[in-house]
């Protein structure tokens, strides 16, 4: 898919503006703090419902204003597609697609398809169990309402029997209750640990590629779901070992008051030729392994959804050396692009043959 247009009112630095994008590349060029990571998120926003560097929607209204509206035009292979969202101060976000008022906001996932790959996403790789766990979670959510739903749903019901523990601690009889509790974590957290476990078999071949394409093969990337749970074939005795876990686990859960066991414990390992790159990566090691789990989404997206999704690219062109830049292009050939950068002369370097270029000044 692409997208045609974009319209922002009072969204960040910008009053109103108006762009029009190229099928293929569109370049941000500017100086630091002008608004071109601006532009990403907001284009983010109508995929995700929420930013990629905030979760306050407030923020992203323009100083002094009390409403931002956003609104993107764009090109399915079938369809067209419009997803306009109103932030306000004062009350919930309003969010519409093509034209019609969503009740919930989480079906705005499914229509416009997004991967982002900015210096933060280093993070996927060196950073705690919880960045890797989201990373996994955004992808299949993308792909997968329903997923989206089961983690809510899933993360909920985790804070009620987490509060019950605790209740237990003070007052045996509400023992009696926790089952209930058991019963649902258990079928909506199998239901996450069978997605989780398809998602990683499903990228880690297609990753392994990527990543040999851009190492000249010197390198091995292996991507390795981690749960504490064992999974089994079906989902019943994936369930059961789940059931096992929890109960040999009740005595240590009611001492903290926290569940130890469950998908909210998971963890991706990263590995490249066989070394635990989370810990002993250097730089460019976790950099490009980053990357090529990204690239994976793009084709894993596209084979599910039958789209190819659209690509941000916020200041990571500079980071990689010029046959990495290169690959990255040549490899997207049916992808549209979206890149923010400072420097405008390694664009020639590229060699591109389509692309608008877009010179951000802040106008404020
Ligand atoms: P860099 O090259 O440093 O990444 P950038 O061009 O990507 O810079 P952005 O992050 O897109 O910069 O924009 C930052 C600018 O937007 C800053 O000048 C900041 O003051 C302004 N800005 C951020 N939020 C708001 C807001 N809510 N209202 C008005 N201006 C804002
Ligand atoms: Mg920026």
């Amino acid at each position: 898919m692409y997208l045609e247009n974009l319209k922002l009112i009072n969204f960040r630095n910008y009053n109103n503006l108006t762009l029009n994008f190229h099928a293929k590349i569109n370049v941000f060029v500017g100086n630091n703090a002008q608004g071109k990571t601006n532009i990403l998120e907001s284009i983010y926003l109508t995929s995700a419902g929420k930013s990629f560097r905030t979760t306050k929607d407030r923020e992203l209204i323009k100083f002094d204003k009390d409403q931002a509206y956003i609104k993107v035009e764009g090109k399915k292979r079938y369809t067209d597609i419009v997803v306009a969202l109103k932030l306000d101060m004062n009350k919930k976000k309003q969010i519409k697609v093509n034209g019609v008022t969503l009740t919930k906001n989480a079906e705005i996932l499914n229509n416009v398809y997004v991967v982002v790959f900015s210096p933060e996403d280093l993070k996927l790789i060196k950073e705690g169990p919880s960045e890797r766990r989201k990373f996994i979670d955004n992808e299949i959510s993308q792909m997968k309402p329903n997923y989206f739903y089961h983690l809510t749903q899933y993360n909920k019901v985790l804070m009620q029997r987490n509060n019950l523990l605790k209740k237990i601690n003070h007052h045996r009889k509400y023992m009696d209750t926790l089952h209930v509790w058991d019963e649902k974590l258990l079928e909506l957290g199998t239901r996450l640990i069978k997605e989780r476990e398809k998602f990683v078999q499903r990228i880690n071949p297609l990753s392994r590629l990527i990543h040999r394409k851009i190492t000249e093969s010197k390198e091995n990337l292996e991507v390795k779901y981690m749960t504490n749970i064992d999974v089994k074939n079906t989902f019943e005795a994936t369930m059961e070992s789940f059931r096992c876990k929890l109960k040999e686990s009740l005595t240590i859960d009611l001492q903290r008051g926290s569940t130890t066991v469950g998908p909210h414990r998971d963890d991706l390992g990263v590995f490249v030729n066989e070394v635990d790159i989370r810990s002993f990566g250097s730089q460019g090691q976790q950099r490009t392994s980053a990357l090529s789990l990204k690239l994976a989404e793009i084709e894993l997206i596209k084979g599910e959804t039958g789209e190819y999704p659209i690509l941000l690219l916020d200041d990571v062109m500079s980071e990689l050396d010029i046959n990495r830049q290169k690959f990255l292009i040549k490899a997207l050939r049916d992808v549209q692009i979206f890149i923010t950068t400072t420097e405008v002369d390694y664009l020639n370097q590229l060699e591109l043959n389509e692309e608008y270029v877009f010179y951000v000044k802040n106008a404020v």
